[in-house]
C-alpha cells in the first residue's frame, strides 16, 4: 500500500484522494486551513506550507508527495524533495509559478504564445505597451488564478488606474489575444517517460473563472490534437515530469498559442471523472506511484459546468438525465468553485441540451435563493 502525501487540501486534493483508495492508496495532506475539502479523507497535518518543520514531520513515513495548489513555496517542494520524491519536479512548480518563466519555456521549446515583455516599474509599463501595442493584458507575474491580478488595457488613458491596482509587484504584459476560442490539453507522463493525452476540450470562462467545458472539443483536426500533444510532450521532457499536467491554449484559426500551463490535475479535465475510461485524478496517481497509464479516450461526449459562488437545488440537478454530481464541502462564498457537475449524453447536441436544462436550472436556484 503506498501513503500519497498531497501539499494542499481543496477540491483537487479531495478528488485525488476519491480517485485513489480504489486503488489502495493511502492520503495524507498538508494544509494550512482548518475544515477543508479534504477533511475526513485521509490525515491533515494544518501547517503554513512554509513551515519546514511541519513540512518533515508531514513526510514521515510517505512514500510519494505530490501537489495539488501550485502556489506552494518551491523551497518546501525542494526540502521534501531531499527526503523522498516529490512528483511533478519542483522545478515544474518553478516555472509555472512565475508567468515570465513559464513564457520563457515555450519559446525554449519553439511553443509559440502571445508576445509579451516583463514589467518592472512604471517606465517599464511605458515601453512594453509601445512595443506590444493595445489592446493588452497586464498580469502579475505570481500569484495570479481564476482571472485574479489582471487588468486588461484598451486605451493609453487606462495604464494609470491599471498601474494603481498592479504595481509594485514584478508584472507581465501580454498581446490581447482575438482568440477564436479556448482550448486545453490534460495529459500524463509516468516514471518511465510513458504519455497519454485526452482529447482537446473547448473552455468557456466568465470574469476570468471556468465556467464550462465541453469535452472533447467539436471540430479539432488530428493534426491540431498532435501539435498540442507535441507541445506538452516537450514540456513534460524538459522537465523531466511526472504526473499530470494541463496547458492552455487560445485558437486563432488554425494557430494554437500556449497560454499557461498548471502542474497540476485541472478544473478543466473534470470530466474525465464521468466521461474518459480512466479520470486524470486516477491517471495522476498511476503515474507518481510508477504504475502504468490508465486509458484517456473520451467515453461519448461531455461537459462540465462549474458551481460558482452559490449551491443550486440538489434535488432538482439529480433529477436530470445524464448529470454526475460532484459538490467539494466548502461554503458558498461569491466567485468560490463549490462543486461541478459533469453531463454526459448521446452526441454533441445531445449534451447541449443537458448543458441548456442545467443552466436554466441553476438561474433559478440563484433567484430562489435571492
Ligand atoms: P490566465 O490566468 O492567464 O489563465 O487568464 C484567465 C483568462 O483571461 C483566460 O482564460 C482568458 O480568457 C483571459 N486572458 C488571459 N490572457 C489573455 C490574453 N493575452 N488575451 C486574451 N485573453 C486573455
Amino acid at each position: 500500500m503506498k501513503r500519497v502525501g498531497v501539499l494542499g487540501g481543496g477540491q483537487l486534493g479531495r478528488m485525488l484522494a476519491l480517485a485513489g483508495y480504489p486503488l489502495g492508496l493511502r492520503f495524507r495532506f498538508l494544509e494550512p486551513a482548518a475544515g477543508s475539502p479534504v477533511s475526513g479523507l485521509g490525515e491533515v497535518v494544518t501547517a503554513a506550507y512554509d513551515d519546514l518543520d511541519a513540512a518533515v514531520r508531514f513526510a514521515d513515513g510517505l512514500d510519494v508527495v505530490t501537489y495539488e495548489f501550485e502556489n506552494v513555496p518551491v523551497r518546501s517542494a525542494q526540502a521534501l524533495a531531499e527526503r523522498i520524491p516529490v512528483r511533478p519536479p519542483p522545478g515544474a512548480l518553478q516555472v509555472a509559478q512565475d508567468r515570465v518563466l513559464e513564457k520563457q519555456a515555450f519559446e525554449g521549446l519553439g511553443i509559440p504564445t502571445a508576445p509579451y515583455m516583463p514589467v518592472g516599474d512604471r517606465d517599464d509599463l511605458e515601453s512594453a505597451v509601445a512595443r506590444i501595442g493595445l489592446p493588452a493584458v497586464l498580469k502579475t507575474r505570481r500569484l495570479g488564478y481564476d482571472g485574479k491580478g489582471q487588468v486588461v488595457l484598451r486605451a493609453p488613458a487606462e495604464l494609470e488606474g491599471a498601474w494603481a491596482r498592479l504595481g509594485g509587484k514584478p508584472l507581465i504584459l501580454e498581446r490581447f489575444v482575438d482568440f477564436t476560442r479556448e482550448l486545453s490539453l490534460v495529459g500524463a507522463r509516468g516514471t518511465k517517460g510513458e504519455t497519454a493525452f485526452y482529447p482537446l476540450v473547448e473552455n468557456e470562462h466568465t470574469d476570468g473563472i471556468l465556467r464550462l467545458t465541453v469535452a472533447p472539443a467539436p471540430l479539432v483536426s488530428d493534426a491540431l490534437q498532435a501539435r498540442a500533444e507535441e507541445q506538452m510532450r516537450a514540456l513534460m521532457e524538459s522537465l523531466d515530469y511526472v504526473g499530470v499536467m494541463a496547458l492552455e491554449f487560445f485558437q486563432q484559426g488554425d494557430e494554437l498559442l500556449a497560454n499557461e500551463l498548471a502542474p497540476r490535475v485541472h478544473n478543466s479535465g473534470h470530466w474525465t471523472l464521468n466521461g474518459a475510461a480512466c479520470s486524470q485524478f486516477e491517471n495522476h496517481l498511476r503515474a507518481i506511484c510508477g504504475f502504468p497509464l490508465g486509458a484517456t479516450e473520451a467515453l461519448g461526449h461531455s461537459a462540465m459546468v462549474n458551481l460558482i459562488g452559490r449551491l443550486p437545488a440538489l434535488g432538482r440537478v439529480l433529477g436530470l438525465e445524464g448529470v454526475h454530481l460532484h459538490l467539494y464541502d466548502k461554503s458558498p462564498r461569491k466567485g468560490r468553485k463549490v462543486g461541478h457537475v459533469n453531463l454526459t449524453g448521446r452526441d454533441p447536441a445531445d449534451v447541449r441540451a443537458r448543458i441548456e436544462r442545467l443552466e436554466a436550472l441553476l438561474e433559478e436556484g440563484g433567484r430562489g435563493e435571492g
